[in-house]
């Protein structure tokens, strides 16, 4: 069965180009929901949870740092993924985004080739 996938970033060309570098990457998901910021991707995720959230950092109303926190909390989200994608690039941001539950980090600008190393592992 595809797995399902949450797409959170404030800007809409960077959703459209994340879902193009997914379908690149061979990859196979359900049609992806997307959020504009942490709050929006939270209020579609208590509705029913998702396999796989690829998440901004910086985003307005709530961060991506945030996000992590809040559905951590939901109970309902323990299994999903939650994948960061991100300019930031300092190891303690890195670090501290993971140790709040976070499964992984991607940088932008990134490649089909990175989303496959860092996602397949969640595929199964
Ligand atoms: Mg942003």
């Amino acid at each position: 069965m595809a797995k399902s996938l949450m797409i959170i970033d404030d800007s809409a060309t960077m959703r459209k180009i994340i879902m193009r570098t997914m379908r690149m990457s061979g990859l196979e998901f359900d049609q992806p929901q997307e959020a504009g910021n942490g709050k929006e991707a939270l209020e579609k995720l208590s509705n029913g949870p998702v396999d796989i959230v690829l998440c901004d950092i910086n985003m307005p109303e709530m961060n991506g740092m945030e996000f992590v926190k809040k559905a951590r909390e939901m109970s309902s989200c323990a299994d999903t993924k939650i994948i960061m994608v991100s300019t930031e690039s300092a190891q303690d941001l890195i670090d501290s985004v993971i140790a709040d539950g976070a499964n992984g980090f991607i940088n932008k600008p990134f490649t089909p080739e990175k989303f496959q190393e860092k996602l397949s592992p969640f595929m199964n």
